[in-house]
């Protein structure tokens, strides 16, 4: 089959989701494919699911099309119609993914180009990987691979030579679905596209930069990969990260992949956690509370949690751009779990005016740019006249909401894989800078130079922790 997705780009036939059975299978990747779908976007393609549960093609079926329920609920006839296609046609395939052959054997028997999905623990992708050869790959092969990419800055390097000995990095899709989401594209068309902004956009007028990812769900099931990971690994070395080279990376000439994943991965290298890390990086664990009217036990008594073990469930780091734009800028990322409310947001807090005329009475705030995550709003905070006392200054908020896209987060993934662009992905050097950057801190968090502090479920971590975050949302 030669049909391109009209950017001369090979269409894929097949998508192979390796990890059919698994969590992320279900919850999200099915869903958002459903989203897809159902929008006549991949006109006959071939589902595959793998895992080694002990399934027949019509118990796939199911699972795909319980998943594809949830999100077909609004669909038309005709969409419901090209879903259905898909539900009856999907195959199912038990297989060790870590013996060797069983894979390749796969590939070879489905239709080309074909889409591998990994949907599977890290070290079992980095087997699966592994056992790969090019010979076993048909030309246009694509690979998408889930987070976290490696376990160090040593693991990511190993996966990249990896896969590079398999497919050219373009085709190689490290999924961060944050990055995959709007957000991305407004950040960018936000900040581009607008003289207003761009000239006061360093260290010469933005005092700090905060970026927050809290979640107020708790482990929900997931206690068997969370508890192993932590809050640093899961949130700030993946997503928090690469929002924060987004924001502070130089224009790129164009939107084209290279040119957008070039800056993001230069600021990302000039980026590193101050020495002290007593004082630029914190955590903490939660206990028992309630959260809006939902008991939360004590994180270590959760089933799954190691009693003894010092995971973190909300983390906290101060980072420095060491260039010539951000030299003395802190960027504060922080991302938790069963924190009082879900709040996903950057704000960009200005520095005070060198001079306020005097007789102007008030308290001058700082302006502030604050760009939500879901929803997708940008709010701009600044000090005018009262509009009793003209010489008294006065808070005001202009606030918009942003695009937001008709496809699931999971949908942009596959969408990006399956037409073949890695802009909205992460390059291979962007995953390994980022291990880098925390490499530091979780060697200083294991040796227990940081202290782990403790906050109750439902609140907003512990005391002495608040930032400009806790004072308004932008909702
Ligand atoms: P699960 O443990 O729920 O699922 C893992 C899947 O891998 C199962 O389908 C399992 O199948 C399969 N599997 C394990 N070993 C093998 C093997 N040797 N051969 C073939 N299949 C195998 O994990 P999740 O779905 O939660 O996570 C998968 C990946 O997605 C991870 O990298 C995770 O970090 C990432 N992720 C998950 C998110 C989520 O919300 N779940 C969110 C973001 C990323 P079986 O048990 O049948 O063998």
């Amino acid at each position: 089959m030669t049909d391109t997705t009209g950017q001369g780009k090979p269409q894929i036939r097949t998508l192979v989701i390796l990890g059919a059975s698994g969590d992320l299978t279900g919850r999200l990747l099915l869903p958002g494919l459903a989203s897809l779908v159902g929008r006549g976007s991949a006109p006959g393609l071939r589902l595959v699911g793998t895992s080694t549960s002990d399934w027949t093609d019509e118990q796939w079926q199911d699972r795909v099309r319980e998943s594809f329920a949830t999100t077909a609920a609004d669909s038309d006839a005709t969409q419901r119609a090209a879903l259905e296609r898909m539900v009856d046609s999907a195959t199912y395939h038990e297989l060790d993914v870590t013996a060797p052959g069983a894979l390749a054997g796969l590939i070879a028997s489905v239709e080309p180009p074909v889409a591998l999905y990994f949907a599977l623990p890290p070290q079992v992708t980095q087997q699966a990987s592994e056992l790969l050869t090019p010979a076993d790959l048909p030309a246009g092969t694509r690979l998408a691979l889930e987070k976290p990419f490696g376990t160090s800055q040593e693991a990511a390097r190993s996966l990249n030579a990896t896969l590079a000995t398999l497919v050219p990095e373009d085709h190689v899709f490290r999924v961060d679905h944050w990055l995959a989401s709007p957000t991305v594209v407004n950040i960018l068309g936000l900040r581009f596209a607008n003289p207003l902004l761009e000239p006061v956009w360093s260290g010469r007028y933005v005092e700090k930069v905060e970026i927050t990812f809290d979640e107020d769900l708790t482990l929900e099931g997931r206690a068997g990969y969370y508890d192993s990971t932590g809050a640093l690994r899961d949130m700030i070395q993946s997503h928090l990260l690469i929002v924060m080279a987004l924001l502070a990376m130089e224009p790129p000439a164009t939107l084209d992949q290279r040119d957008v994943r070039d800056a993001i991965t230069t600021v990302l290298r000039a980026a590193a956690i101050g020495d002290d890390l007593a004082g630029s990086t914190r955590r903490a664990r939660y206990t028992a509370g309630t959260i809006g009217d939902r008991w939360v036990p004590n994180y270590l008594d959760e089933p799954g949690v190691d009693p003894d073990g010092k995971t973190e469930t909300l983390a906290e780091v101060k980072v420095g751009i060491h260039n010539w734009r951000w030299a003395g800028v802190p960027f504060i990322l922080r991302s938790g779990k069963s924190l009082a409310r879900y709040h996903k947001e950057a704000i960009v807090t200005f520095k005070p005016v060198p001079h306020l005329p005097t007789g102007f009475a008030g308290h001058q705030s700082p302006a502030r740019i604050r760009i939500g995550f879901a929803p997708e709003i940008v709010g701009i905070e600044f000090d005018v006249n009262s509009p009793g006392d003209v010489f008294s200054l006065d808070r005001v908020v202009l606030r918009t909401h942003l695009a937001e896209s008709d496809l699931l987060p999971y949908g942009q993934v596959l969408e990006g894989v399956l037409t073949g662009d890695p802009l909205l992905f992460v390059r291979g050097d962007a995953a390994v800078e980022c291990w880098r950057i925390v490499e530091p801190t979780l060697a200083a968090w294991a040796a227990d130079t940081v202290p782990l502090e403790t906050y109750p479920a439902g609140s907003n971590g512990p005391e002495g922790w608040a930032t400009s975050r806790g004072e308004r949302t932008l909702t």
